[in-house]
């Protein structure tokens, strides 16, 4: 059965078709500035050339139908018709309290993710879009809720509890959730596979290094703690989000700046992180990556505390699980940057671990790049969130 991922932004929608049974890429693509001049649509089938198409792209179901009419064009598609099309898996941000698994989309289901707009205001209600969208294209297709929030539901209560007034919890459900779940299970398990043992049986630490960046703690196949909280704002610096920080900062720049606190949001969501630590030279690890290797010191300070936190991080979940024996690295710097996984790992040596820098050096594939005597393993497991949605979609469909 051929699965449509949909991971649907406000302006952008990304999408892959997976055969679920043999887990092999169709054809994967990107639309972006929907509803917004110069909207274009990037199409690729596998093992084909990337097609750009710039064309208008009123609206998300403008933009669903012109990634239908490609997939199923007769020079370029990859299936005849949308009934190749089996299920659709669609990527949803925040599924509150609600949801601790996939499920199937019902019209509940998408009252009860509505629900959880004010969670996140910035991705719930484009995801619905997406929903909404493919619901009027493909009114007879079954199609799935995968929650980058459910593999986190299983934390403790004093995981996921802030040190507030407990009434917010009630009335509010301000808590912890977590995000990047996906990834985080998705690389947890292929980390057990990896090393040849049973997932139940492991204490795994999950670093997931991307532009947003968050750690999560898995022991015996269920997440006990993650970075992130109630919004994606929280834990590692990230590119350009603060992480942790003192909350009393908040007030003490809208004072001395003069700004509202929406303004401060968009400074702690949009100008921090490394970005602002570079002194605004880049959000981009690359850039900062030459610039430490050019021995600038924007780069080296900003990357310096970014590996420094996740040094931290790492510490406090091997308390949290008294104890680690693997420590994996995912998402675009994770899966790509020897330089940071050294920097991280630089500290770890009272965990018994050393690297093995030809591993380390290696690129692309699922490695263990700690040497073989090292008690705790360190590996490198690319992500693939949208096969694990397919793989989710597949399973509740069958
Ligand atoms: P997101 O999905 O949050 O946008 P990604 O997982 O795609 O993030 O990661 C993007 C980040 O990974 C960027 O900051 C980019 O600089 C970094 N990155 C990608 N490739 C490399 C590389 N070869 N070396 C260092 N950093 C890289």
């Amino acid at each position: 059965m051929n699965i449509l991922v949909i991971n649907c932004g406000s302006s952008s929608l990304k999408f892959q078709l997976i055969d679920a049974e043999t887990e092999v890429l169709i054809a994967k693509g990107l639309c972006e500035r929907i509803g917004i001049d110069g909207s274009q649509l990037v199409y690729q089938p596998a093992g084909g050339e990337k097609e750009k198409t710039v064309t208008p792209m009123p609206d998300h179901t403008g933009a669903i139908a012109l990634v239908l009419k490609a997939l199923t064009n007769d020079k370029t598609g990859v299936v005849k018709s949308l009934d190749e099309i089996g299920a659709v898996g669609h990527r949803i941000v925040h599924g509150g309290e609600k949801f601790a698994a996939s499920t199937m989309i019902t019209e509940e289901v998408i009252k009860a993710i509505e629900d959880c707009n004010e969670l996140a205001p910035l991705h719930n209600p484009a995801n619905l879009i997406g929903i909404d969208a493919c619901r009027k294209l493909m009114p007879g297709t079954p199609m799935v809720a995968v929650f980058d929030t459910a593999f986190h539901q299983t934390m403790p209560q004093e995981a996921y509890l802030y040190g507030l007034p407990y009434e917010y919890y009630e009335k509010y459900k301000v808590r912890r959730y977590g995000f990047h779940g996906t990834s985080h299970s998705y690389v947890s398990k292929r980390a057990a596979q990896v090393l040849g043992k049973a997932y139940e049986d492991l204490k795994i630490i999950v670093c997931h290094l991307g532009n947003g960046a968050s750690v999560s703690a898995v022991q015996n196949g269920k997440c006990i703690d993650t970075s992130m909280g109630l919004t994606p704002l929280e834990g590692l610096i990230m590119g350009s989000r603060c992480g942790d920080i003192d909350p009393a900062i908040m007030e003490f720049i809208a004072h001395k700046e003069n700004k509202s606190i929406d303004e401060v949001m968009d400074i702690l969501n949009k100008k921090s992180g490394v970005l602002g630590l570079s002194g605004d030279f880049s959000s981009d690890f690359r850039d900062l990556e030459d610039a430490c290797f050019e021995g600038k010191e924007e780069g080296v300070r900003a990357m310096k505390a970014f590996a420094y936190r996740v040094t931290k991080y790492i510490g406090a979940y091997t308390a949290a699980m008294n104890g680690v024996d693997a420590i994996c690295f995912t998402a675009g710097l994770g899966e790509n940057s020897p330089l940071v996984r050294n920097m991280v790992c630089d500290r770890l040596g009272y965990l018994g671990i050393a690297l093995d820098q030809e591993q380390n050096n290696k690129r692309g594939e699922d490695l263990v790049i700690s040497t073989p005597d090292s008690k705790t393993k360190v590996l490198v497991i690319p992500t693939n969130e949208e096969l694990a949605i397919a793989r989710e979609t597949y399973a509740l469909i069958k």
